[in-house]
């Protein structure tokens, strides 16, 4: 009865959390104050970026500033608190944002690699539900070709089928890396380019030391390793210590039925777009 108390008061405070948790909660009070230990979206809170563990179930429980929007990318990185402007140093474009816990761990990469004779641009970085929305709906509609030059509208008329090419390199918007200000394109962002002499020489020294920064590669070759999800992106790098978090967040909160508000989204469903995309990544960056 102790509990069940306990329990209903702290409903009373916290009406919204107890839905998701309440089965945690009623098995064992000591839940309660993980699970209900809510930050708000503050620059402290991105601080405070570490792990929590839920010693109930020894599950990661995801930092509590990762709401469905801000995995969905429903935000304005320029007006964010955790985000910050890219130096011209380190970017192809102006404009660009991201985390600044993740953009402080790429400067550090960026100047080792240096050291090395090896230069580091992002090409992109941040993009949230709109900008995603406007690559999405420009390769959907085929103002905007796919990158083997095909226009998607024209040559698929199969909605299905017509998603799944164009998921193969890009990500229906809600569901994209590039919304948690986590993940970066360094340099190019065809595979070929790093295949062989200088990209290549660019490559191997991410492979060989990004790890060290906190930086994966989450499209690595489709195989047995990894079986579903985007093509193999070479250039695709994010920050793990964050992007694992959400990584976790995403599996818990969202939901094929969520990913809509953009043309094509009906296939959403269908394809299973969160268990093979959002979570179709290397075992590197879970
Ligand atoms: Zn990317």
């Amino acid at each position: 009865m102790k509990i069940i108390s306990y329990f209903t008061l702290s409903c009373v405070l916290l009406f919204t959390a107890c839905q998701a948790d309440q089965n945690t909660a009623t098995s064992s009070p000591i839940a309660l104050k993980t699970d209900f230990d809510v930050k708000p979206i503050n620059a402290e809170a991105t601080k405070q970026v570490s792990k929590k563990i839920d010693t109930i179930n020894n599950m990661e429980t995801p930092h509590a500033a990762f709401t469905p929007d801000y995995i969905m990318g429903k935000f304005t990185p320029k007006e964010h608190t955790d985000f910050v402007l890219i130096e011209k140093e380190h970017s192809a474009r102006a404009g660009m944002y991201l985390r600044k816990d993740a953009y402080a761990a790429f400067k550090k990469m960026a100047t080792a690699a240096k050291a090395a004779g090896i230069n580091f641009k992002i090409i992109s970085a941040t993009r949230n539900f709109a900008s995603q929305k406007g690559i999405w709906e420009g390769k959907w509609t085929g103002k905007r070709l796919l990158s083997d030059g095909q226009n998607a509208a024209k040559a698929i008329p199969d909605p299905a089928t017509r998603a799944l090419k164009i998921l193969e390199y890009s990500s229906m918007p809600g569901t994209s890396r590039h919304h948690w200000g986590t993940d970066i394109d360094i340099n190019n962002l065809n595979n070929s380019y790093f295949e062989k002499g200088k990209g290549l020489q660019e490559y191997n020294w991410l492979v060989a030391n990004a790890a060290s920064y906190g930086f994966c590669q989450p499209y690595t070759p489709k195989g047995e390793a990894r079986e579903h999800g985007y093509n193999e992106e070479k250039w695709h790098w994010s920050y793990k210590p964050v992007a694992s978090q959400l990584t976790t967040a995403a599996k818990q909160i969202l939901r094929d039925q969520d990913i809509k508000g953009f043309e094509g989204s009906d296939t959403a469903e269908e394809i299973g777009v969160i268990e093979k995309y959002v979570l179709g990544i290397s075992q590197d960056c879970l």
